[in-house]
C-alpha cells in the first residue's frame, strides 16, 4: 500500500478550551495508536484540556458542553518530535544572525516557530539546543502566554572546544573568546559536570551533547569523535542526579560508540552507525532519533549557491544523503527508534515529512504511532 503521504489526508485536532469546560467531539474516524487501528464514529470527551474519554458511537451531547463536529474527519493524537530547535531556522543569513540579532529578535522568531509547529500537528517537542531562550519559550507556552507545543528543552548544547555547537565556531579572533561550561563548552569530566549543573540551574529538562562533528558548524570535520568516554560518563552520571537524560548528536561511529557506552539515552542522526553500534544500542536501551528530513534538506540546500559557508557544503553533500539508509538498516536490525526531525535545520512546520521518509525506508505506517515517547519513560 502506498502510504507515503497518507498523513496529509489526516487531520489533527487542537483543542483549546477554557479551564473547567467540557468539550465533546463527534469524530468520523479516530486513530487508536495503542491498537494500531482506526475506530469509526467515536465521541471524544475533553475535560479541562485533557482527553478524559473516547467512546464508541456519536453519543448525545449535554446542553452545557461545547460541541465540535468532526464527523467527516480523520482525527489523530498530537504528534511528538524529539529533535527540534525552536529558536532558529537555517537560511543564508543564519551564520551572521548570532552577531546581529538581539535576544529579543530570537525570542519573537521562536514564538512564531512554536505556533507553526503546533498548527502542523506537533503537540510535544524536545528542543535540542539553542541559546537558552528555548527555556523561556517553554515557560511562556506552559503559562498560556503564547501558543505552542509542550516543550522539553536541553537549553544550550554541550560541546568541546571547536567542536559542533561550540558557540563561537566561525567567529573572528576578536570575538572568539574562550567559552566554558556555562556557555556550553566542556573539556574534562569536571567541566562536563559543571556544564550539566549550569543547565539545571537555568531550568533545562534534559541534556544535549555533540559527540561528533556536525554538518552545519563552521568546522572541517563532520563526523570525528569530540568527547572522551570519561567526559561523556561524567555528563550522563551528573545528568542522572538531576533526573535528566542525555541526547547525543553523532554522525561518526566512534563518537557514537563512546556515547552509547557512556550512557546516553538517544543518538541523534546516527549517520555512519556500524552494526556493532546498533547491537550496542539494543543492549543499552538507547534510541535512534533519525532526522531523515534534515539530511535530505541539507543535501538539497548544499546545491544552492551561497546558502551555506563553503566549509559546510561538502559535509552537507556527503552526510545528508546517508541518513535515510542508516535508519532503514537500524530499523531492520531492531534498534529502538523515536521520531525526530531536526526542524530548524529546515523550515519549521515541515516535521511531518519525516513520516513519509520513514515509511519509504521500510517502517510500516501504523508503527510510527506506536514508537515510545521519551518523556513518558
Ligand atoms: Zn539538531
Amino acid at each position: 500500500m502506498k502510504l507515503k503521504f497518507t498523513f496529509l489526508l489526516l487531520l489533527t485536532v487542537f483543542i483549546t478550551v477554557a479551564q473547567d469546560m467540557t468539550t465533546y467531539i463527534h469524530a468520523g474516524h479516530v486513530l487508536d495508536s495503542k491498537k494500531g487501528k482506526w475506530q469509526d464514529k467515536m465521541t471524544i470527551t475533553v475535560v479541562d484540556n485533557r482527553i478524559s474519554k473516547v467512546e464508541k458511537g456519536f453519543l448525545d451531547i449535554p446542553e452545557d458542553g461545547t460541541y465540535i463536529d468532526l464527523k467527516d474527519k480523520w482525527v489523530m493524537p498530537g504528534f511528538t518530535d524529539m529533535h527540534v530547535h525552536m529558536e532558529t531556522e537555517y537560511n543564508p543569513h543564519a551564520y551572521v544572525a548570532k552577531y546581529v540579532d538581539d535576544p529579543a529578535d530570537v525570542a519573537y522568531s521562536s514564538v512564531q516557530y512554536a505556533e507553526i509547529t503546533l498548527m502542523s500537528g506537533f503537540t510535544t517537542v524536545r528542543d535540542l539546543g539553542g541559546s537558552g531562550i528555548n527555556i523561556s519559550l517553554r515557560d511562556a507556552i506552559n503559562s498560556g502566554k503564547v501558543p505552542g507545543p509542550r516543550i522539553f528543552t536541553a537549553g544550550k548544547s554541550i560541546a568541546t572546544t571547536g567542536g559542533h555547537a561550540d558557540p563561537t565556531n566561525g567567529s573572528n579572533q576578536a570575538l572568539m573568546g574562550d567559552p566554558g561550561p556555562r556557555e556550553g563548552v566542556a573539556n574534562s569530566p569536571a567541566e562536563g559536570r559543571e556544564a550539566v549543573r549550569h543547565r539545571y540551574k537555568n531550568g533545562a529538562d534534559c541534556i544535549k551533547i555533540t559527540a561528533t562533528g556536525g554538518v552545519l558548524s563552521v568546522a572541517k570535520n563532520g563526523s570525528n569523535p569530540q568527547f572522551t568516554i570519561e567526559e561523556i560518563k561524567a555528563i550522563t552520571e551528573t545528568a542522572a542526579d538531576y533526573g535528566f537524560h542525555v541526547a547525543a548528536h553523532a554522525h561518526g561511529d566512534e563518537g557514537m560508540r563512546r556515547a552509547v557506552l557512556g550512557g546516553v539515552k538517544t543518538i541523534e542522526h546516527g549517520t555512519y552507525m556500524s552494526e556493532e553500534t546498533m547491537d550496542l544500542m539494543k543492549k543499552m536501551d538507547c534510541y535512534l532519533v533519525p532526522t531523515i528530513t534534515a539530511g535530505k534538506e541539507v543535501a538539497e540546500k548544499a546545491e544552492v549557491d551561497g546558502f551555506y559557508p563553503a566549509i559546510v557544503v561538502p559535509k552537507a553533500r556527503t552526510v545528508g544523503p546517508q541518513i535515510q539508509g542508516t535508519f532503514a538498516r537500524a530499523y531492520k536490525r531492531g534498534v529502538p527508534i523515536v521520531f525526530g526531525t531536526d526542524a530548524g535545520v529546515f523550515a519549521h512546520g515541515k516535521n511531518a515529512k519525516e513520516f513519509g521518509y520513514m515509511v519509504e525506508a521500510g517502517m510500516p505506517a501504523m508503527e510510527l504511532f506506536k514508537v515510545p515517547r521519551l518523556h513518558q519513560r
